[in-house]
């Protein structure tokens, strides 16, 4: 298995009280190395143009990367660009596309992507939700276009919903999107009424919602469905947000829900992907439970 960062995705700065701050990073790229100290770790090249063009607008790339501000700037109340965001912006999508490219050349089965700012909220034209670039998507879009894919799932257990992702693929039948989140929340899409041209599934979980709920939504919905739809190659929005610690939402997931998921989609993309899945960091908000969350995920790709 590879693990893909750069240094730049520590430098995006979001400013003081910030949840997507620096230090989520740092706590996942310390705790990884501590308990795993042989992972093969790979610095994450800037993904292109033409790789972001396939998922974005000219107009968003051109706002993201020819901004280049000297301060902080808001994209909107949630989103900043700093001097140093348009390289993190790079890298993390460079990742996901790297990461591709290794476990389809057949460098690695598995590959996790520990990278920011995260993706999942970033549409074909708005950065949005902390999102930049959304790396999903372009790494779901190189593996079809670069690649030759015929079919790909994103697996989405993000405590939002991945409201960015569902749209860019939401008239793509190449792409499964299947999410679970918490409902109301934020950005407010999501519903179990939003399946695209049937290749989204939402599973929309109530506040407080634990263990059970969660875990019942995907062996009876989510993974039954992706299941269904027979991927070439499992891409995962690993967000650990919806940790029963996490400030941002209410669900009440522990630490053991994240092995449990991830060992669920292994076993999955074991059956129909030749074990192919690219797992890339999301939200997560308590630094310490990201950071457990983080671990335990890891610990189950590396099974
Ligand atoms: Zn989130």
């Amino acid at each position: 298995m590879r693990v893909y960062t750069h240094p730049a995705c520590l430098l995006h700065d979001t400013g003081p009280d910030h949840a997507e701050q620096p230090a989520r990073l740092r706590f996942v790229l310390d705790a990884l190395h501590s308990a795993y100290p042989t992972l093969d770790w790979h610095e994450a090249p800037r993904a292109t143009r033409g790789q972001l063009l396939r998922a974005h607008a000219p107009a968003l790339l051109d706002a993201v990367l020819e901004t280049r501000p000297q301060e902080r700037i808001h994209l909107d109340p949630d989103t900043v660009l700093s001097p140093h965001s348009a390289e993190a912006g790079l890298r993390a999508a460079g990742a996901g596309v790297a990461a591709v490219d290794a476990v389809m050349g057949g460098l690695a089965t598995r590959a996790f992507c520990a990278v920011r700012p995260p993706g999942h909220h970033a549409t074909h034209d708005t950065a949005m939700g902390f999102c930049l670039f959304n790396s999903i998507a372009v790494a779901a879009l190189h593996a079809l276009e670069q690649h030759g894919l015929e079919r790909v799932a994103i697996v989405d257990f993000d405590v939002h919903h991945g409201n960015g992702t569902q749209a860019i693929f939401e008239h793509d039948r190449r792409v499964l999107f299947a999410s679970s989140h918490q409902v109301p929340l934020y950005p407010g899409t999501g519903a179990r009424e939003e399946t695209g041209e049937g290749n989204i599934i939402n599973a929309p979980l109530p506040p407080d919602a634990g263990s059970a709920e969660f875990r019942a939504a995907w062996s009876g919905r989510l993974l039954p469905e992706v299941e269904a739809f027979r991927p070439q190659l499992l891409l995962v929005s690993a967000g650990f947000d919806g940790h029963r610690r996490d400030p941002l939402a209410q669900l009440q997931l522990e630490t053991e829900d994240f092995r449990w998921i991830t060992a669920e989609l292994l076993a999955l993309a074991d059956r129909h992907c030749s074990g192919r899945m690219v797992s890339m960091l999301e939200g997560g908000y308590d630094l310490e439970a990201l950071a457990d969350s983080s671990v335990a995920h890891l610990g189950a790709l590396l099974t």
